[in-house]
């Protein structure tokens, strides 16, 4: 099958991935039929019901390490406004094409396959190709946090390419993420006599406040920036009648290399107080990349023949699957490099540039060549 990178975005976008709640299954078993028929061989994991990782590999004659390109199946949700084009029918416009996951990363998957399928019929590779199609990297990196539990399962890997949007630059680092719950308790009353109860919604506000005010005091990381803290989510009270006793807020936090959960949480006690209860709901590490390893350099120099552009040490503010597969496989360089607009991933109407997939598939195609040659 002579399948271009466009129109397997198109499939790909068909499939409703939306997580939650995930049912990743349909369009990983899609894909890995693909593969399959191309000579590769194909598992399946899934951590949860309909929830399917899919691992490819196909070998080589030598006994390099094959080269990793990982990207993720699912897609957020596709919020409260509406959209002004049907998100799973792969409309285009020009040169836009339009759909939940169109940047956010189905069309980063789609030219990672495309080349797969490409790299099978190459005469002489010297070393394989392992494909890591995750589920629900939109929430906690769960597919990938699974597969990279089970033995022996993701195998070896000398390099790793994340497709995440990056509108093709070649990215060689991105954040970390904490996230917390925190509880704050008070005196359920009547509502008629606030006096007799304590507000937990009034002192969650309070943190709301502080938290909105909160610098971490840590240097500014030459590409990745300063680190990040929202508050994403509010919960609290029992009904409208009553004075509430208990309040969630949860908290989101983008980290830089070196800022770690524990010291974090100190802060966030020493700007709160101590009588704030912390649940650490999610922790990714962040990843980073000698921008003159010889594979980046290598990569780089792809980059700038197809672009025209040289490209030049950066880093995503987003994190990806590869805060748990880089170490799992044993920190081998990572560089994040896909179609997609970062800016648009996770809003409405998002889209990807046509022309991109096609240069993500040029690029992928290139770096796989060069990394199975050898
Ligand atoms: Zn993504």
């Amino acid at each position: 099958m002579n399948l271009d990178a466009v129109s397997l975005t198109r499939e790909l976008l068909s499939f409703n991935t939306v997580n939650p709640p995930g049912d990743e299954r349909d369009c990983a078993h899609f894909v890995g039929h693909l593969l399959e028929a191309a000579g590769y061989q194909t598992n399946y994991y899934e951590f949860a019901d309909k929830r399917a990782t899919l691992i490819a590999r196909i070998g080589g004659s030598g006994d390099k390490l094959p080269l990793c390109f990982t990207g993720h199946l699912d897609t957020v949700p596709l919020g409260v406004a509406p959209w002004a084009r049907d998100p799973l029918a792969g409309e285009s416009a020009g040169d836009k094409l339009f759909g939940r996951g169109s940047s956010d990363m189905k069309s980063g998957v789609a030219a990672m396959v495309v080349m797969a399928l490409r790299v099978a019929k190459l005469p002489a590779r010297k070393s394989g190709v392992i494909l890591v199609l995750t589920a629900g990297e939109e929430t906690t990196c769960e597919g990938a946090h699974y597969v990279a539990g089970l033995d022996g399962v993701l195998g070896r890997a000398g390099a790793i390419v994340v497709g995440e949007p990056t509108a093709n630059a070649p990215l060689i680092a991105h954040k970390g993420c904490v996230r917390y719950a925190i509880n704050f308790k008070g005196v359920a009353a009547h509502g008629f006599m606030p006096e007799q109860g304590v507000n937990a919604i009034y002192r969650a506000a309070e943190a709301v406040r502080q938290l909105a005010a909160l610098d971490f005091a840590v240097p500014t990381h030459p590409f990745l920036g300063k680190p990040t803290l929202a508050v994403t989510m509010i919960n609290g009270g029992t009904a409208i009648n009553m004075i509430p006793a208990q309040a969630t807020i949860s908290l989101d936090i983008r980290t830089l290399p070196g800022q770690t959960e524990p010291e974090i949480r100190q802060k966030l006690i020493a700007a709160l107080g101590d009588d704030a209860e912390f649940q650490l709901i999610h922790g990714a590490a962040s990843v980073g990349s000698d921008a003159n390893h010889e594979w980046v350099q290598q990569v780089y120099a792809i980059m700038h023949r197809l672009t025209g552009t040289q490209p030049v040490p950066a880093g995503a503010t987003y994190f990806t699957d590869c805060s748990v597969l880089t170490p799992a496989y044993g920190n081998p360089p990572t560089l994040i490099l896909g179609p997609g607009e970062p800016e648009v991933a996770h809003k409405t109407d998002e889209y990807c540039y046509l022309s991109k997939i096609e240069l993500a598939l040029e690029a992928y195609l290139a770096i796989a060549k060069e990394w199975c040659a050898l």
